[in-house]
């Protein structure tokens, strides 16, 4: 069968070859998984189930019905001193149906749009399927893969229209300090660029607080703040995200989904304004959760031979260096794999930058962690 030109050579990702090859494996110790162990609370499945039965079955508005859109306004503003109103607020089918929705809305073929490695690989299908061009940002891990604003400044041309950001980071799971948003500001505001911000671990910043980069001055009018209940509340399989910004960018972004899902499960919409206004402890209490693991395979993995990992300062994923090993991101992990029981995304999963690391989900319990980095560390001996 002819497929369309554009997705003609799309082939499974590095991440998914991993997913395929442990799916069947009872053995393995599985670090490859990028959402929290936990299940959803009863009170917000209890919550979804209570809508239903109160008569939420019918479609709903497109935009999300407005007591759900004013729970993410209040939400943010509780948690990050971001202020927005419902109008600027659309509810999504998932997190990533925002930058689908967003690159839709936005670019024409050529467009560029800037993209800063290791990054999230979902995007730049979406980005390339819609025919704009990516430029991709090599970073280091000495400037904790955030970019240089020197390199972002130099990449920039006249047809680059947006930028990408994305902290807490995934894969890396670094967080971007305040004083290099404000610099990655200056240059949004100097080159007229959209900036859409993946904040879906933004309830997990181990050290320190996170910033929206809405929240900087002048950005709230050109950047895309995208958000969700997956990570945050643990509601990986409801699909249910937001975006909030510019209310004019909002309205056709509004059209665009009506074409495509003609909007979110009603239920998982109430169930996640319920779990929007109550659930702020359950936040805290997993977010230390996973620092506690992350500290302790961090500490770990720097014991090891020819491995060093870098402190992370949010969400749940660690980007070790296995550079010393002197095997490629992707050999490294099938070996490790094949040998130890161990899986782990390669770095170069999530672009060229990634080479020389691997990705490490804590999301698994702590015994399940200390097995692991115990075969781990007997695979890293013997190489
Ligand atoms: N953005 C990032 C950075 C992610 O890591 C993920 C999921 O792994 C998503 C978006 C997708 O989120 P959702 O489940 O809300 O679609």
């Amino acid at each position: 069968m002819r497929i369309a030109d554009r997705y003609a050579r799309t082939q499974p990702s590095e991440m998914i070859k991993i997913f395929q090859a442990t799916e069947n494996m009872k053995e393995v110790l599985n670090l490859g998984i990028g959402e929290p162990d936990f299940d959803t609370e009863h009170d917000i499945i209890d919550a979804a189930a209570a809508a239903g039965k109160n008569g939420f079955t019918h479609y709903p508005p497109t935009q999300g019905y407005l007591d759900v859109r004013e729970a993410v306004c209040d939400y943010w503003k509780r948690h990050h001193s971001l202020e927005s109103a419902p109008d600027e607020v659309l509810l999504t089918a998932g997190g990533l149906n925002v930058p689908y929705l967003a690159i839709q809305a936005l670019f024409n073929p050529g467009d560029e749009i800037i993209l800063i490695e290791p990054y999230f690989t979902q995007y730049a299908a979406q980005a390339s399927a819609c025919g704009a061009t990516l430029l991709q940002i090599e970073t280091k891990e000495e400037n904790g893969f955030v970019p240089l604003a020197s390199d972002l400044e130099k990449a920039i041309t006249p047809r680059t229209r947006a930028l990408i950001l994305n902290s807490p980071c995934n894969p890396t799971g670094r967080v971007i300090s305040r004083e290099r948003m404000e610099e990655i500001a200056v240059i949004a505001q100097r080159h007229d660029l959209i900036v859409l911000s993946d904040e879906i671990y933004e309830s997990m910043v181990h050290k320190g607080v996170h910033v929206p980069f809405a929240s900087l001055p002048g950005m709230k009018e050109r950047t895309l703040t995208m958000g969700g209940m997956s990570k945050s509340h643990c509601m990986t399989g409801w699909r249910m995200g937001y975006v909030i910004g510019p209310k004019e960018l909002i309205k056709i972004m509004t059209v665009i989904s009506a074409c495509q899902t003609y909007g979110v499960n009603t239920m998982t919409q109430k169930a996640s304004a319920y779990a929007l206004y109550n659930h702020d402890a359950k936040l805290v209490e997993r977010k230390n959760i996973f620092a506690e693991r992350m500290d302790y395979v961090a500490g770990r993995l720097n014991k090891m031979k020819r491995v060093t990992c870098a402190n992370a300062e949010g969400a749940f994923y660690l980007f070790p260096n296995i550079k010393g090993t002197l095997l490629s991101s992707s050999d490294f992990v099938w070996k490790m794999l094949e040998n130890a029981g161990v899986a782990a995304i390669p770095g170069t999963a999530f672009g060229k930058s990634g080479e020389g690391y691997i990705r490490i989900a804590c999301t698994r319990s702590m015994d399940v962690l200390i097995k692991a980095m115990d075969k781990m560390e007997e695979f890293c001996s013997a190489l």
